[in-house]
Formats: structure tokens, sequence, C-alpha cells
């Protein structure tokens, strides 16, 4: 029942080609366990994470399905709807398409919002296999009469908790209202929390199921390792772990707010070492230039906040850095699983400082592991590890919005969580000093330098 290579499985051979190609040879555990009831017709529901070959599991039993039931293009429609969270993830999920159907005559349409709707519409006018969208410029399209459902045979549910915490939950149900009730439905999401369950039950008929448990995946891989250290001294430790980097490894660095990622590629920059960011405000042309230069190696590091990191597929990646912890512990998992992809190892360092150590509570008990010190570096705050290793709460409980907001919450940390603010820092633990090497020398227990004041 679970195949060890793509050659036992019964996939048609334009298929097999495009995978030998590509150096495709044994099946990931997901793409092992559901292919083979894919292929059958089953629907399903997978739990697994980012990194663990979703794609692959859902595209190749439709790409081969679509062969062996070739049929004309019907102008407006699609055989296959794929619903994404965000843009980078429909990109990715078309290179995917492209890759895995280079052999086989599909067509396959982009449709997702920030970018001008002609295209998407002239794409449609024909009809298409496979349309890969986000349900805010789906829907719209739909309404002004350009795209129509009733023909769509297979349904796929990419990132639904994604989907979910962006608040696509009515725009979800209004799109499976307008699905033929007679179809093959496969719903992928990297956690199962109550709603999430509630609605695969909704659009999954008889589904098997099928669970990557995270010890096997993508966390094994990951060496992931968290720094105690104050606010104001994250640049300086971010800049050391950054040069520690080798020629041709690429770091991704997660910055709470699009402002903060700004700052913080500056700040690299300004270090000599060639750096990006990417976020919402930017425009989807200029993200997906960044992202391809990033991918090609033309500058190492890439800054970005979740939103805009959520497609970044790009296998180089070696280390992940959380310069803020994400205040939603599931982004914590999402963010990890950017490094560490299809086998290869990586590292994920998180900074965790006074007013965030609740955030990594909540990520370690989720993630059922007590993350690893790291205090080989001249900023470990021993105090805040030890109040933390004896599992005290955080003095200040000024934060915490109760889990709501993804990009809310967290008091006081967007002016100095983006790094390179010179001003004053929300903290009130600094009298003052200026941060250039003075700061980091007084509150720390043990003695150590600061990066800069040493430089
Ligand atoms: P997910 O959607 O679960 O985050 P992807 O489908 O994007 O994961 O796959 C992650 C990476 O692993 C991609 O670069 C993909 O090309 C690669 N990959 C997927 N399956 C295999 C496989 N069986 N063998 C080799 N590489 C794979
Ligand atoms: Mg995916």
């Amino acid at each position: 029942m679970t195949p060890n290579t793509f050659e036992a499985l019964p996939l048609a051979a334009p298929i097999q080609r495009a995978l030998t190609e590509r150096k495709y040879i044994t099946p990931s555990p997901i793409q092992a366990q559901a292919i083979p009831h894919l292929l059958e017709g089953r629907d399903l529901l997978g739990c697994a994470q980012t990194g663990t070959g979703k794609t692959a599991a859902f595209s190749l039993p439709i790409l081969n399905a679509l062969y062996n039931d070739e049929q004309p293009l019907r102008p407006k429609q699609a055989r296959v709807l794929v619903l994404t969270p965000t843009r980078e993830l429909a990109t990715q999920v078309g290179r995917s398409l492209e890759t895995y159907g280079k052999y086989l005559n599909i067509k396959h349409a982009l449709v997702f919002g920030g970018v001008g709707q002609r295209p998407q519409v002239n794409s449609m006018r024909q009809g298409v296999d496979v349309l890969v969208a986000c349900p805010g410029r789906l829907l719209d399209l739909i309404e002004q009469g350009h795209i129509n459902l009733s023909g769509v045979d297979f349904f796929v549910l990419d990132e639904v908790d994604r989907m979910l915490d962006m608040g696509f939950l009515r725009d979800v149900k209004r799109i499976v209202a307008l699905l033929p009730k007679k179809r093959q439905s496969l719903f992928f999401s990297a956690t199962l929390a109550g709603n999430i369950v509630e609605l695969s039950h909704n659009i999954l008929r008889d589904p098997i199921t099928v669970t990557i448990a995270p010890e096997t995946t993508t966390a094994e891989k990951v060496v992931q390792t968290v720094c105690f250290v104050d606010r104001e001294d994250k640049r300086d430790l971010l800049l050391e772990l950054l040069e520690q980097q080798q020629p041709g490894e690429l770091a991704l660095v997660f910055s709470r707010t699009k402002h903060g990622s700004d700052k913080l590629s500056r700040l690299i920059n300004k270090e000599g070492i060639k750096s990006e960011a990417i976020h919402g405000n930017r425009s989807q042309p200029q993200r997906d230039k960044t992202l391809d230069r990033f991918r090609k190696g033309a500058f190492p590091v890439l800054v970005a906040t979740d939103v805009a990191a959520r497609g970044v597929d790009v296998k180089a990646i070696t280390l992940v850095i959380n310069f803020d912890l994400p205040n939603e512990r599931e982004a914590y998992v999402h963010r990890i699983g950017r490094t560490g992809r299809a086998g290869a190892t990586g590292k994920a360092v998180s900074f965790c400082c006074e007013d965030e150590r609740e955030f990594l509570r909540d990520i370690e008990k989720l993630i059922q592991t007590t993350i690893q010190v790291d205090d080989s570096h001249d900023w470990h705050n021993a105090k805040l590890a030890d109040e933390h290793a004896r599992g005290e709460r955080p003095r200040s409980t000024k934060k915490k919005s109760g889990g709501g907001g993804y990009r809310g919450g967290g008091g006081g940390n967007r002016g100095g969580g983006g790094g390179g603010n010179r001003g004053g820092n929300g903290g009130g633990n600094r009298s003052g000093g200026r941060v250039t090497g003075a700061s980091s020398g007084r509150r720390r227990s043990g003695g150590g330098r600061s990066r800069r004041s040493a430089a």
C-alpha cells in the first residue's frame, strides 16, 4: 500500500518521465500514503506540515486522471480547482504543475489579487484544465461572470489552517457551495483544530485520513534553538549569525511587521550582507522578482513577514531566524518549515526577549518540545533563560490578545521589533544609553562584548 518508489505507482509514463527528470525517486510519506487512494478516486483529509511534499501528493494523481480522461476545454471553466491562501503559494503550485505536467498537455491559470485582473480573465476565457486561485479574487471573477465552477471534478484546499487564519472561512464556504456535488475533494492542513475538522466534514465525502506526524517530517530535520536576548541586542546577534553563513547558503529572517522587515533588511545591507525584504506592502510583481532572485542566489538574506513568506519554497535555505517570535503559535511551525525541505537539514533560531516569553511557551506547548537554548553567544540573557526554564510567567503581563489577531497582539513590541531603531525601545529597561555598544554589557549576567562596540 505504501510504495517505496514512484515507479511502483501506477502513474502515466509522461508523468513518470517528468519525475525521473526531476530526480524524484522516493515518494515522501504523505505522497506514499495518499497517492494510491487518490488514484482510486477517494477524498482525502491530509494533516501535514509544510515541506512534506503535499503539492506532488495532490498534483500527481490529478494530472494522471486528466491525462487518462482528456476533455476539451470549456470556456470560463476548469476541471480542477486548487484553493490556496496566498499568491506566493498559488504561484508555487503553478510552478509544480508545470514541472510534473511537463510532458502532458495541461493548461493552467492562476487567479489572485494584488495584480490586474485582465490577464487572469483572458487566461480563463477559453477555459483551463487546472485553476489555482486565492479565494477573494476568485469570488470577484465569478461574480463578474468570468469564471464558472460548475465543471470542477477535482477540488483541492491547500494550507487550510492558514486560509482560516487569514479570514477566508466565509469565502471558502461560498466557493464550495458553487461546486458540483459530484467531485473528488482533497483537504490539507498543518493542524486539525476544531473548526478545521468541522469544515472538512462539510467538504469531504468519506475521506481517507493521512496524518504525517511532525516528528517524522520537517521538525526532525530542523535543528531548533532559542536565544534569550534583550530586545536591543537582537540586531547584533542577528548580524553575527548571518556572518557565520557559508557562501551559497541562504537565510530567511522573519519579522512580525512590514515596517520592521524593511528596517532589518536595511540594517543587514549596511553591514555589507546583501538582503531584500518581502511583505504585503510590496506589489506582486516586486515580490515575485525578489523571490526569484533569492532563489537564484542573487542575495543571501531574505527578510519577510509571515504572510509574504507563505509560499517561499527555496531549497537552499539553511537558516531561518525568528527575529520576532510569532504571536500566533502555528506560524512558528510554518516558519521553520521554510528550511529542512525535501530531506535537507536546516537550522531555525528564535530570538526571545522578555515580552515574548509567553509566545515561546505557547509554541513549545504546540510542538510538545522544549526548544534547546543556545547560550553560546555574547548576548545570552541567563536570567530570562532561567525564568523560562523554571516555568515562571513573564513579569510584564501586558501582552497576549488571546490568540485572535494574527498581526495585532504583542504589546509594546512594534517599534523596537523592527530593528534599526535607535530611539526608545518600549521595554523600559534601558535608562537611555545609546544602543551602540553600551547597552548589551549592562544587563547581561556573564560578561561579554557587544558586537558593535568591539567592531
Ligand atoms: P509542501 O506543500 O508540503 O510544503 P512541497 O510540495 O512544496 O511541500 O514540497 C517541498 C519541496 O520538496 C519542493 O521543493 C519539492 O520539489 C520537493 N519534493 C517534494 N516531493 C519530493 C520527492 N518525493 N522527492 C524529492 N523532492 C521532493
Ligand atoms: Mg504546499
